[in-house]
C-alpha cells in the first residue's frame, strides 16, 4: 500500500501514513492531537523551509523540510529560489569529497616531502622549498575539513532514507 501524506490544521504537523488507495481520501487522526487531518497532495505544501509555526514533520526530530527533504538548517544565504544549499553541495556546497585515490596520493606526498626533508637534514643540508607542494597539500586539508561535515550528514541520512519517503534518496548524496 502506498505511503499517503496528511496535513493537521490544528497542531501543523505533516505525517506519513500507509492507506489503501481507496481509504487515502478519508480524513485521519493526527498521531499528536489527534485532529483530523486532510490528505496533502504531493506538490501543494513544500513551497518552504519549513518549522518554526509552520507545518512540521511528524515525528518531530527537530529537523527542518526543503520541498519534503530533510535539513538540518533553513536557508541562510542567497540561493535561487526553491533551492536549498544542503541538497545542492554540487553547486553551492564545499567540494566533492575526496576518493580514496586522491587521500592515498596526498598521504604518499606529504610522506615523500618528510623523506626528502630528513636526508636533506642527514645531510647537513637545508631542504629546498616545495611551496607549490605546500600550497598543494594545504588545499587538500582544507578540503578534507570543509567536506567532513557533509560525509557525516550523507553517514547519518542514509539509515533514515526509508523512514523519508520522496527524498529522492541517492540523488543528493556524494559519491564515496
Ligand atoms: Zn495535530
Amino acid at each position: 500500500m502506498p505511503v499517503y501524506e496528511y496535513y493537521c490544521a490544528d497542531c501543523h504537523g505533516v505525517f506519513e501514513l500507509v492507506r489503501s488507495v481507496a481509504a487515502a481520501a478519508e480524513a485521519q487522526p493526527c498521531p499528536v492531537c489527534d485532529a483530523e487531518s486532510q490528505r496533502l497532495m504531493p506538490t501543494s505544501f513544500h513551497a518552504f523551509t519549513l518549522r518554526d509555526g509552520v507545518p512540521r514533520r511528524i515525528p518531530d526530530r527537530g529537523k527542518y523540510w526543503h520541498y519534503g527533504e530533510e535539513v538540518d538548517s533553513p536557508i541562510s544565504q542567497a540561493v535561487p529560489m526553491g533551492e536549498h544549499p544542503e541538497l545542492l553541495y554540487e553547486r553551492y556546497g564545499p567540494p566533492a569529497l575526496p576518493t580514496v585515490e586522491e587521500r592515498e596520493a596526498h598521504e604518499a606526498q606529504v610522506l615523500e616531502r618528510m623523506e626528502y626533508e630528513a636526508e636533506q637534514v642527514g645531510r647537513g643540508l637545508a631542504p629546498t622549498q616545495d611551496l607549490r607542494g605546500a600550497s598543494e597539500a594545504r588545499a587538500f586539508e582544507q578540503r578534507v575539513r570543509e567536506t567532513a561535515p557533509r560525509a557525516k550528514l550523507a553517514r547519518r541520512r542514509a539509515p533514515n532514507a526509508s523512514m523519508t519517503p520522496r527524498t529522492r534518496s541517492g540523488k543528493h548524496e556524494p559519491s564515496p
